[in-house]
């Protein structure tokens, strides 16, 4: 037995990816493969007859870390600043996400005198592309019952297209830093208030009742349910605005200190 997936485009679900692999989990036991729905249909002419299907795979084990860093007291409430590393196959990750990343390190530098009275916790994901979330369930299992410790999380995801502004969208921010992150949005013209969108990990301190912002592109937002470029050959350092990353660490600093300063 095996499954035969004939998938229509569907950019929230798969990104640009046409036809997509219905079924990723490799836990799952039944062989499956997948197909346009185009194909799809004249496969469906054959409807009664048999057909002989050949596909090889094999399951690759492996092993993988989420990166953390701490800055300042470990007991104190803390700034969960995150990105995730990977990427999906075939495709270079440049907006999903490598700017992510160069805007966790770059700061990671910036931060690097930080003095704050909140501990600073900078987080590299893993496995966000990947269908079982690994490197969320992994930081949901070490922090059981200490999400309260979360004052915030900022999550760079989809950051520094070419296109648009920069998007900061907010998730239950507390008024006062809805006030510091609208003061800092007047002062930066490429970076506006964004739609809440929750996919991203972000989406894991939404869930446990944490507030967070998600820092991405207007452009992906608004084109989530059309655009063909996520986690193709498309998404590739062609697309980026190098400006816009160091604007977007500009703000995120701006705000951290911020919300340290509110008595
Ligand atoms: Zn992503």
């Amino acid at each position: 037995m095996a499954l035969i997936c004939a998938t229509e485009r569907n950019s929230a679900l798969a990104g640009g990816v046409y036809p997509f692999p219905l079924f990723e989990d490799s836990d799952f036991n039944i062989p499956s493969v997948f197909m346009k729905d185009t194909e799809g249909e004249k496969l469906l002419q054959y409807h009664g007859k048999i057909v002989k299907l050949d596909s090889y795979a094999e399951r690759i084990a492996s092993t993988a870390f989420n990166i953390v860093a701490h800055k300042g007291d470990l007991k104190a409430s803390k700034i969960v600043i995150s990105a995730h590393i990977d990427a999906k196959l075939g495709t270079p990750g440049a907006i999903d996400n490598a700017t992510g990343v160069s805007v966790l390190l770059l700061l990671a530098e910036v931060l690097k005198d930080y003095k704050g009275k909140y501990l600073i916790e900078l987080v590299a994901f893993n496995g966000e592309d990947y269908y079982s979330v690994p490197g969320q369930m992994k930081y949901i299992e070490q922090h059981q019952g200490n999400f309260e410790q979360v004052l915030l999380n900022i999550n760079i995801d989809g950051a520094g297209f070419h296109m648009g502004n920069s998007a900061f969208s907010p998730f239950d921010l507390p008024e006062e830093f809805q006030f510091i992150l609208d003061q800092i949005i007047s002062e930066h013209k490429n970076i506006e208030i964004g739609e809440p969108w929750v996919q991203g990990d972000h989406s894991i301190f939404v869930q446990y009742g944490r507030p967070a912002i998600a820092v991405s592109s207007s452009w992906f937002i608004e084109n989530m349910e059309n655009q063909d470029i996520t986690h193709t050959p498309k998404d590739h350092p062609g697309i980026i605005n190098y400006e816009r990353v160091s604007d977007i660490c500009i703000g995120i600093s701006k705000f951290i200190n911020g919300i340290n300063e509110i008595k």
